[in-house]
């Protein structure tokens, strides 16, 4: 008899398993984030880095998501990608001609990415031609210097990433980088945020005159954000900038191949 009620509980369990998965109830934790960080980089670029770990890790409250975080970039290996919706890479991108290549492979089958101003660094020395394509083709050109907040553009609402902003706001003090060729002379492209021209000249040491200056941007072919912001402990100061951190993530995760972990 007590056999009998047993297999009768484990049924009504199932039952109620089942009926919970199909009648929409959200499932949590909804995704999985992988963040890439170096503690060896610029110590400001350290410095972000660790506020953004703080941050993203504020956001899993509930169980919303999964966080997790490494320093190894051994750690970029087919096996370990598997089941995370985006990675993030804060404040460095891989070396190693193998690990460059498992993060191509990821991103070409699908992969989700997160970049930050590090991150999308490259000059004549990186020696990483699909990299320089992925970004959208632009190489490191100049700096401002110090770090100044700028008030930046929002060029492009129609998608969720960018939807709920505001035309413009003061993003917190940065060092912005500008890139040569601007990575909006590519069709693929599509410039989010941009350096507003009235920030012009930009920096006392180091000082941007003129020009394009895209800061936040997507390549159409992948799904990934790139955000110029990542220098220093002040990134995470401002509410609408936060927002749009947080509904790039969001809007990266939802495109996920293999679901959208919103929706289930
Ligand atoms: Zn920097």
């Amino acid at each position: 008899m007590r056999h009998f009620k047993c297999i009768r509980g484990t049924s009504l369990f199932v039952f109620l398993l089942a009926f919970f998965n199909s009648a929409g109830f959200a499932q949590f934790p909804r995704f999985k984030a992988l963040a890439f960080f170096s503690r060896t980089a610029e110590p400001a670029h350290v410095d972000f880095a660790r506020d953004a770990i703080r941050y993203f890790e504020g956001l899993t409250w509930g169980d919303a998501f999964v966080f997790d975080t490494t320093s190894a970039w051994s750690d970029l290996n087919a096996e370990k990608l598997k089941g995370y919706s985006v990675i993030l890479m804060l404040n460095e991108t891989p070396r190693s001609a193998e690990q460059r290549r498992i993060f191509e492979q990821y991103m070409k089958g699908g992969g989700g990415w997160f970049g930050f101003h590090a991150a999308g660094y490259n000059d004549a020395a990186t020696g990483w031609p699909w990299f320089l394509e992925f970004l959208g083709g632009g190489v490191f050109w100049r700096n401002s210097w110090p770090l100044l907040p700028a008030r930046l553009a929002v060029e492009d609402p129609r998608i969720p990433a960018t939807r709920n902003l505001p035309p413009d706001f003061m993003s917190p003090e940065n060092e912005w980088y500008q890139w040569k060729p601007s990575p909006r002379a590519n069709p693929d492209v599509r410039v989010l945020v941009s350096l507003s021209p009235d920030n012009y000249p930009l920096g006392l040491k180091d000082t941007i005159p003129d020009g394009d200056l895209p800061v936040v941007w997507t390549n159409t072919n992948y799904r990934m954000i790139y955000m110029n912001m990542g220098h220093g402990n002040r990134i995470f100061s401002d509410p609408t900038q936060n927002a749009l951190i947080i509904a790039g993530l969001r809007w990266i995760v939802e495109r996920d191949p293999n679901g959208n972990p919103f929706k289930r």
